[in-house]
């Protein structure tokens, strides 16, 4: 008897279904867990690159007054190749009609903009859409040529949110009851439904989005809804590693991980789940776990509510490149308050996310990092902000150090642990790397450090070489 209460939701990325060859893993993964008795939900992104491909076209053509019909060409071809390669000749008609009248709709879209010289919000969203909306009945139609009934369903029927387009948030006690009325049936039918990711719909039927990668959001807010087993997010790696293996080869697998971790290292740069979008399953308990389909029985991730963590030890480090340090300094800043305040205020009306903060006791100076092509706006702003402190040589000047890396080192174990600080800037010292900042979050999960871009790989592999030692 299948578990159709507490299903497994299964979350395709879009490197997972942006080929034959990928998709057909993806499928055959679906078709194993069924075999074994398992109630499955699908839930998938766009093919890779598409939802790319679809938002730079849309900008290009608001911009340029012009539309690239070569982009809806690309974009029909990578699914035809896909419904080439994995359907049967009978089968195939139903999804490319649907596939060509998305192309079009995109192409008229287009069209639109280009003739408007601007793009809505709204319009942004009715486009990157059509990605998942490719997709998830392409993935459908392929299961059932594989005879695993499956339906397609329109998160948009399914997903409530308000009206901040690109970036919509769901309400989850309203969808929560529409995924149980649409999907419960299915489930109880022994049909696998599939469902786009990444989108949502107002509540008068417009088309909205949950901000870029937001597939994860969606395979967790049907996790919770349908209180599952069990939500995997399927990608192209052995689950979150500890670091990035083109830098460290003998990068490994981390088993657990916990919800903090996970935000440490997603601010950080590491390329993992975004920790808004997993809350709805970790708050309830639900297992979430990373898993590669390209090797479904590797090493996989499983993320925890709470760490269990051992003490004195770091487990990940993560590298942000191609950043700028920026620095106010002046011995007129000691004691004044609201310099800091001033600082990222006039920062903050560029635009411009900080990475890190560091400030000297002797409060002589205050540095941080932002991304390099900010540099030039950010110290623009500065310099205006602290004209009359300038003028008075109270600040003798706002200097940024162009490029430099942050590299953070993350494990809730480097809490309450003495020393581990001492050893990690003694192993880089060895290593010979120059450290030009420091800051560590109060939470004590994560030290982070600036370094010489040039020695950013040198500092990562320092790093992990500490890690795998205390691990
Ligand atoms: N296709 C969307 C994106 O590229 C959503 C996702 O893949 O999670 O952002
Ligand atoms: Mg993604």
């Amino acid at each position: 008897m299948k578990n159709v209460l507490h299903p497994l939701v299964l979350k395709f990325g879009g490197t997972s279904v942006g080929t034959p060859e990928a998709m057909q893993q993806a499928v055959s993964v679906v078709c194993n867990e069924v075999k074994r008795g398992e109630s499955v939900v699908v839930v998938t992104s766009a093919l890779s690159g598409v939802t790319n491909l679809l938002l730079e076209a849309t900008e290009r053509a608001a911009e340029s007054g012009q539309a690239d019909p070569q982009v809806a060409d690309r974009i029909a071809m990578a699914h035809e190749a896909i419904i080439n390669a994995l359907l049967p000749p009978n089968r195939r008609e139903t999804v490319q009609r649907l596939i060509t009248e998305r192309v079009q709709a995109f192409l008229r879209l287009l069209e639109a903009i280009a003739v408007l010289g601007e793009v809505t919000p709204r319009a942004y969203d009715a486009i990157a859409s059509l990605g998942e909306r490719m997709s998830a009945p392409l993935f459908a139609e392929v299961l059932r040529a594989r005879d695993v009934p499956s339906e397609y369903v329109d998160a948009a029927e399914i997903i409530r949110t308000d009206a901040n387009f690109r970036n919509a948030q769901p309400n989850f006690e309203l969808s929560a009851s529409l995924i149980n009325s649409r999907l419960r049936p299915l489930l109880n039918a022994e049909t696998v439904p599939v469902v786009t990711g990444f989108i949502g719909a107002t509540e008068d039927g417009l088309t909205t989005t949950l901000g870029r990668g937001g597939s994860d959001y969606t395979a967790a807010l049907l996790g919770a809804a349908l209180q599952a087993r069990e939500v995997n997010i399927y990608t192209d790696v052995n689950g979150v590693m500890s670091a990035d293996p083109r830098i460290v080869p003998k990068a490994r697998t981390l088993p657990r991980l916990s919800y903090r971790e996970v935000a440490e290292l997603a601010y950080f740069g590491a390329k993992v789940l975004h920790p808004k979008t997993i809350r709805p399953v970790i708050e309830r308990g639900i297992p979430l776990r990373v898993r590669n389909t390209f090797n479904p029985k590797g090493d996989d991730t499983l993320i925890v509510p709470r760490s269990e963590a051992t003490p004195g030890t770091a487990k990940a480090v993560t590298l942000i490149r191609n950043l700028s340090l920026i620095t106010v300094e002046g011995r007129g800043m000691l004691g004044v308050p609201g310099v800091a305040a001033r600082t990222f205020a006039a920062v903050a009306q560029t635009d411009t996310s900080v990475v890190l903060i560091t400030q000297a006791s002797s409060e002589q100076s205050i540095t941080f990092a932002v991304a390099a092509d900010a540099a030039g706006k950010v110290v623009n702003a500065l310099e205006e902000a602290f004209k009359a402190e300038i003028e008075r040589r109270d600040i003798d000047r706002v200097a940024a150090v162009t490029p430099i890396a942050v590299v953070t080192v993350v494990g809730a174990g480097m809490q309450h642990t003495v020393g581990v600080a001492g050893r990690l800037f003694t192993a880089l010292g060895k290593a010979g790397v120059n450290i030009i900042a420091i800051a560590q979050g109060s939470s004590e999960v994560a030290i982070s450090f600036a370094v010489d871009e040039a020695d950013a790989e040198k500092a990562v592999r320092a790093v992990h070489r500490l890690t795998m030692a205390s691990a």
